[in-house]
This record gives structure tokens, C-alpha cells and sequence, in this order.
């Protein structure tokens, strides 16, 4: 009797646990999944999604569905809320509701308290560009959130449903996001930040498996042709744990490459644990293609720790609105990009004279830029809305590459690094102490002078000229003070016997079109315009095969005179030949070096 009632007893307890967290496991569940959203593409051929998104027992008389307006990775405005048609709103019972367009991606819908809400509408999805826009064709469906599924403000953290009705001849669906378990292509989305994040690729892809740093890894092929598996196995994996090694620990339990193939891809968009590659078909044929999609995802991968989790504090909070400013890309994407080519190096994939060539080709290509000489690094960053991301014919007049300056700078503060400490440290430290302390201990993001801080405390040296000279101002750059600490000299070179007037042109039909002119050359000075086609010099028809010998053939201070036809009108430009003042860079390795230069070349080429 008493094991029984003991029995019992406990049984009573076991039922009214189990009915409390139930009960609370419910409350709960409602509450986090106020927002089910369900997409579908009952005709890929049209390139329209439909999506509805169903909102429950949302508490106010009033809620804004919005789409935003830009993507977190790729800082340009590009109102994606163009897309969107044919919007409805309606109750639970399906009655119809009022609703409004509040501003250019803001829908406002009236409703009574704590009622229900169903939207639906149309996105048109074909443009290019894929890497950071949905995508839908015949042949695959790709998902970015942010340009198909609308937020609302005050539930951005919650939680929320995505159902995805896929057609009937589509296998796969790849995504971060975790399935539900309750119904095939139903993922569970922790937050719409999380969401924005977490891409998808729907179709009939191949998917490469493997474990690199203790994780299991996908690379999802669309459209590819002449890759080898193993082989791509095996070199991301050095990829992988060479990055994880700068850290000491890999964030993600899974890690996803969504390749897109195409006659013309390029670029790729980091995410929180996954990227997209966009990467030319035939790119696996050649050494230097292969070896540029693996740099590419070797960027990419870099960005999981460098502005995914380590990041600017102005993105600790996204606002999908407007555009966010920071001075801190040069850091974000420089560093990502330095990083790119050291694992490159670290991997094996590039020698020592490979990766050395790789950042003097750097180093060629800022100084040659005119820009260099009005834009700062920190400038470039914070303008890259209006700059960098909407480059047209006088920008390398006035604006530089925060990738490539920030990548040149970020092997310079290496140097420093190792040279201060006698080659204890490197940039390694600076970039992991950065994201131990303020990501993984505090979870907050950096300003610039958190970065100087720790070179500083890594180089025991003052980076106050660094700082002022080379990222908030212009000041040409001593190269040779950074790479003699590793018994390196710089050489520069202005090529010999080489004339030019100073312009950029492309070959259009046979035709000699300017795309751009060169601030400070000849043909800037005397008045050839972007957008002239060059039709003849000193009377000889040009051709863009035999513009140049045409201009080697005219002394050097002898005016041209160039027929031009601008805008329909034919116009004479009398031009100055003059010396050709490019500068090319190159490096030579000292014949001796110090003990501690050939300790800090040892410790920067990872010897
Ligand atoms: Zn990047």
C-alpha cells in the first residue's frame, strides 16, 4: 500500500510537472511564433515568389509590414521593396483589412487589437547579381530574406515559422536555418536578423560533404561544370582550419558554401555561418581561377569571425532602414582581405614570392590611383553608400579601394606587430584578442580606437602617426620602415620608354571609347572628356589595337592633335605626349639579414 501511494504520489507529481511545462512550453511557443511566413513558386518561369506572411495576435490597432532596403555585407541602398506587387492584407476570417503605403518600403495595415493578420504579395526576382538578391528561374530558387520577407519592427527579435512550398521537380532544399521536424521544407527562424542570414538554395544542386575543425562543412554546387570534389574537399578543409587556428575555436556547428556558377560570376556575401560564392562556370579548369575561388573562399570564411561576430558598433543593432556608417571597413574588409592571402599562404597555396608579388600588385594599384591622394581609408569606409558602391568615370580620380589600402595596411600593422614584440606577436593577436574581448566576453562591437589599442598594446609601439597619417589621412606611405623590419626593400620603378596622354578606353565595335581620364595626365589638362571616342591623331585613324604605338611614335612635349567625336560633334584637342609615369613595385629580399629580421620574415610568411 504505501509503495503504492508512493507510487501514485509521484505519478501526481510527474502529471502536473508535465501539464506546468507544457502549459508554459505552449505560452511560449505561441508567443515566439507570431510570424509564419510561407513562400512559394507555383510558376519559377515568371520569376515571381508569392509570399504570405501570417501575423497572430499581434496587440496593437495598427502594424507596419517593411522590407528592407538594403543587405548587411554589401553597403548600397538598393530598395528591394521595387519588387514588391500586388500587396493584400486580411483578418483570420479573411475579411479584408485597410491598409496604406506609409513610405517607399513601409505597408500599414488597420486592424482590431490582438487580431489577426494575413499579407500576402509578389516579388519579382531576376536580377543578376545573385549572390545578395533572391533568385528564381527554371533552374533554381535562391532566398535572401531581406529582399522578399518583410519584418515587423517591434518582433524583429522574436521568433518565427518559414514553410517553403518547393515545386514538385526540385530534391534540395540548403539553408542554416533547422528544420521544424513537424513538416518537410518548415524551418525554424530564432530571429529576423538570424533569418537575413541564413540564405537558401532550392533546387537540384550538388552537395560536397565534409569535417574540417571538428565541423561538419557543405559547399552546395548550382551550375557547375569541371570541378573535383575531393579535391575541393581537401582544400577548404586547410582553408578552414587555418582560419580557425587564428582563433582557437570555430563558432558554427555548421558551416554551408552556396556556390552559383555563371558565364560572368564574381564576388561573394559573408553570413553568419554560411556564405555565397559567386564564381565562374569554367573556373576550376585553370591554376590561378581555382586558386582565386579558394582566396575568395578563404575571404568569405575569414568574415565569420571579422564582421559577422567581431564588428563595428554601429552594426550591433542592424537598421535594415537607411544606410549604417562606420569607418571601420578598411578594418572589416582590408583585414578580411589580408587575411584571405595569408591563408592562401598558410595553406600552401600560394609561396612566399606568390603571396609577395600578390601584395606589391597591392601596392601598385593604390599608388597608381589618383584618389589615393584625396581619400582617406576612413573616408572610404564611412562614404562607400555613395562611393565605392557607386563608382562611375572619375572615381579613381577621387576615391580608393578600403579592401585594397586596408589590405595593405593590415600587413604593415603586422610587421609592426612582430617586429615590436621580437616576434612573439603578430596581427593574429590583435584580431583574436579584439574578438575574445569585445564579441566573446562582452558581446559588443569595436570603434577605431579599440583597433589602434590593441596594435599598440601587441607592438608596444605609439601607432598615433599610423593612425592619423595612413587611416584618417593621405600621407604617402614609408613601405620600406615595415618591410625592412623583415629584410625586405620595396622597389619602385616608372616603366621606361613608355608615353602616354592619360586616359582609360574600351573597345567598343572598333571603336576608341574614354572611359575614364586620369586626374593630373595630359588628356585631363587639355580637355578630353570621359565618354569621347578617339577618331584620329595627327590625321592617322585610330583603332584601339594601334592607339598606343600611334602615341609612342610622337616625341615626348610634342602636342597631338586628336579628333574626337563628342556627343555627335566632332571637336580638335590639341594634347601633350608625356612620359609615362606609372610606377610599378616590386620586392627584393636583403642579401643578409639581422637575427631579428629573420625572425620577423619567418613569423609573417609562416616559415
Ligand atoms: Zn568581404
Amino acid at each position: 500500500m504505501e509503495l503504492d501511494f508512493l507510487i501514485m504520489h509521484k505519478l501526481i507529481i510527474v502529471l502536473v510537472l508535465t501539464i506546468v511545462s507544457w502549459a508554459s512550453y505552449a505560452s511560449q511557443h505561441l508567443e515566439e511564433e507570431m510570424i509564419e511566413y510561407v513562400v512559394s513558386m507555383p510558376n519559377p518561369d515568371t520569376h515571381y515568389f508569392d509570399v504570405k506572411v501570417h501575423l497572430k495576435g499581434y496587440g496593437k490597432d495598427q502594424v507596419d509590414f517593411k522590407l528592407p532596403v538594403w543587405t548587411p555585407g554589401s553597403y548600397l541602398v538598393r530598395e528591394y521593396a521595387k519588387n514588391v506587387e500586388s500587396f493584400t492584407a486580411v483578418t483570420g476570417d479573411q475579411k479584408a483589412l485597410n491598409f496604406h503605403k506609409k513610405n517607399k518600403n513601409t505597408w500599414s495595415v488597420d486592424k482590431a487589437k490582438n487580431e489577426d493578420v494575413t499579407v500576402t504579395y509578389k516579388v519579382y526576382a531576376f536580377e543578376g547579381t545573385k549572390v545578395r538578391m533572391s533568385y528564381l528561374d527554371e533552374s533554381h530558387a535562391f532566398i535572401m530574406a531581406n529582399t522578399l520577407l518583410m519584418y515587423v519592427d517591434d518582433l524583429k527579435d522574436s521568433s518565427a515559422i518559414l514553410k517553403i512550398n518547393v515545386p514538385g521537380q526540385w530534391k534540395k532544399v540548403s539553408t542554416t536555418l533547422q528544420p521544424t521536424g513537424r513538416a518537410s521544407n518548415e524551418f525554424e527562424v530564432p530571429s529576423y536578423d538570424i533569418l537575413v542570414d541564413s540564405p537558401i538554395e532550392i533546387g537540384n544542386h550538388e552537395i560536397i560533404q565534409f569535417s574540417a575543425a571538428g565541423i561538419p562543412h557543405e559547399v552546395i554546387m548550382y551550375g557547375a561544370e569541371n570541378y573535383d570534389p575531393d579535391r575541393i574537399k581537401e582544400d577548404l578543409t586547410k582553408i578552414v582550419e587555418k582560419a580557425t587556428a587564428i582563433f582557437g575555436s570555430n563558432p558554427n556547428d555548421e558551416y554551408k558554401f552556396i556556390v552559383h556558377h555563371s558565364e560572368d560570376g564574381g564576388g561573394g556575401l559573408e553570413h553568419y555561418n554560411s556564405t555565397v560564392l559567386g564564381v565562374k562556370r569554367w573556373a576550376y579548369g585553370s591554376a590561378d581561377s581555382y586558386n582565386s575561388f579558394l582566396a575568395l573562399a578563404a575571404h568569405e570564411y575569414f568574415h565569420l569571425w571579422m564582421v559577422k561576430r567581431l564588428k563595428p558598433k554601429v552594426l550591433d543593432q542592424i537598421d535594415y532602414d537607411e544606410e549604417v556608417y562606420t569607418d571601420l571597413l578598411w578594418v572589416m574588409e582590408g583585414f578580411t582581405s589580408y587575411y584571405a592571402d595569408q591563408l592562401m599562404l598558410r595553406a600552401g597555396f600560394y609561396d612566399e614570392d606568390a603571396y609577395l608579388k600578390k601584395l606589391t600588385r597591392a601596392i601598385t594599384l593604390l599608388e597608381n590611383t589618383p584618389g589615393a591622394q584625396v581619400q582617406s581609408v576612413a573616408d572610404a569606409s564611412f562614404d562607400t553608400w555613395i562611393k565605392y558602391y557607386r563608382r562611375n568615370e572619375n572615381s579613381n580620380n577621387n576615391q580608393i579601394s578600403y579592401y585594397n589600402k586596408g589590405l595593405i595596411l593590415g600587413a604593415l600593422l603586422d610587421l609592426e606587430v612582430i617586429h615590436g614584440s621580437k616576434g612573439k606577436k603578430s596581427l593574429d593577436n590583435v584580431v583574436d584578442g579584439l574578438y575574445q574581448h569585445f564579441y566573446v566576453k562582452q558581446g559588443k562591437g569595436i570603434v577605431a580606437e579599440d583597433v589602434k589599442n590593441a596594435v599598440e598594446e601587441a607592438s608596444g609601439a605609439s601607432m598615433d602617426y599610423f593612425f592619423e597619417n595612413y587611416v584618417s589621412g593621405t600621407t604617402d606611405i614609408d613601405y620600406n620602415r615595415y618591410f625592412e623590419y623583415a629584410g625586405i626593400h620595396l622597389k619602385s620603378m616608372v616603366s621606361k620608354n613608355s608615353k602616354s596622354i592619360g586616359l582609360n578606353f574600351s573597345n567598343q565595335g572598333n571603336a576608341a571609347m574614354v572611359t575614364s581620364v586620369v586626374r593630373g595626365g595630359s588628356a585631363y589638362d587639355n580637355g578630353i572628356y570621359a565618354g569621347d571616342e578617339l577618331i584620329s591623331i595627327n590625321g592617322f585613324r585610330v583603332k584601339p589595337s594601334n592607339f598606343q604605338a600611334m602615341i609612342n611614335r610622337i616625341e615626348i612635349g610634342e602636342k597631338a592633335e586628336i579628333l574626337v567625336s563628342r556627343k555627335g560633334i566632332i571637336k580638335t584637342v590639341q594634347v601633350e605626349i608625356r612620359e609615362n609615369l606609372r610606377t610599378g613595385y616590386s620586392y627584393e629580399l636583403d642579401k643578409s639579414k639581422s637575427k631579428l629580421q629573420e625572425r620577423v620574415y619567418k613569423k609573417w610568411l609562416d616559415k
